[in-house]
């Protein structure tokens, strides 16, 4: 106890000598997203690493959520308390694969979810989240789309879109664990529950769901939702929040394997060697960043 108020005292004399803001992903640690300045969604964590007046972003994410930051905010210091923190997802599409599927669609637009590397970012046309999916894919002028890399967020984006949209076959591993037989399970066993999922879940799971959304939109389903009972199909990380925010509410995980390893190798050792140390840097070359950055400003305008 006394060695865990000694590492929250380092990090907030670190944090305001090196006028440093933390950023904490909604999936991470409890003790991480309670430290942080601000917690939240890959679409919230990019507008505010974009507006941040501070001279250090300590990123607690996965990789592709700082090379956003850096993207944004290339004047900033970015830091990642560990920097192996990846995304499966993100790593299912490589700029030699995007570039051989634009060349056998030339008439679509590239339309990214963020979990992508900054490379394949410069190769597209425009970014998305969880979070604005849809909106984007309306808002591009072309009615062909070529999606990538999570089949699981196109499938959920088509469902209300007229667009004709090819799909690429990625996925997130952690929210593959939800299986339909679990929620189906879980809601007979609890009358008047309610089931809220991240659109990276399988169709047959977000077609039992009573909300379908980013991680923060989950959470402000849930804050107005009148279940006392809800069924949580995404990470583990979420309960936190969900948990403090609605006391008198009981939060159900899907199921036990629903947890991301990468956004758990952040702990509060490593945010305060990060501060400590200003390493280890996350940065994009400029030549690439330049061209990623038109395609995330264009989401964020979309949005
Ligand atoms: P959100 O943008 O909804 O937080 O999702 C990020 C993510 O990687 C979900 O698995």
């Amino acid at each position: 106890m006394k060695d865990l108020e000694h590492i929250i005292e380092e990090i907030n004399k670190l944090r305001e000598e090196k006028n440093a803001v933390i950023l904490a992903h909604n999936y991470q640690r409890p003790e991480v997203q309670d430290i942080a300045d601000y917690t939240g969604d890959s679409l919230g964590l990019s507008q505010k690493a974009a507006k941040t007046e501070a001279d250090v972003i300590i990123f607690c994410g996965v990789h592709f959520m700082a090379e956003t930051a850096y993207i944004l905010a290339p004047d900033k210091t970015v830091v990642m308390p560990d920097d192996k923190a990846g995304c499966p997802l993100a790593d299912m599409i490589t700029v030699d694969q995007l570039l051989e599927r634009k060349r056998e669609l030339p008439d679509h637009t590239v339309v990214t979810y963020i979990n992508s590397s900054a490379s394949v970012k410069a190769h597209s046309d425009i970014c998305c989240t969880s979070s604005n999916a849809v909106k984007v894919i309306e808002s591009v002028r072309s009615d062909k789309v070529l999606y990538v890399p999570d089949k699981n967020l196109a499938l959920w984006a088509q469902k209300t879109s007229k667009k004709d949209i090819a799909i690429w076959p990625g996925f997130c591993p952690t929210h593959h664990y939800i299986k339909v037989a679990q929620i189906k399970e879980l809601k007979a066993k609890n009358d008047n529950s309610e089931f809220i999922c991240h659109p990276e879940c399988i169709p047959e799971v977000c077609d039992l769901a009573d909300f379908v959304g980013s991680t923060s939109a989950m959470f402000r389903y849930a804050n107005k939702s009148k279940a006392s009972t809800i069924i949580v199909g995404s990470e583990v990380g979420m309960l936190h929040k969900l948990q403090n925010d609605n006391p008198k509410k009981k939060f159900l995980l899907a199921n036990r394997q629903v947890v991301c390893p990468n956004m758990k190798t952040t702990t509060l050792t490593k945010v305060k060697d990060a501060l400590d140390n200003l390493e280890p840097k996350i940065t994009v070359g400029e030549e690439i960043r330049e061209k990623a950055l038109v395609s995330v400003e264009r989401m964020l305008e979309v949005t």
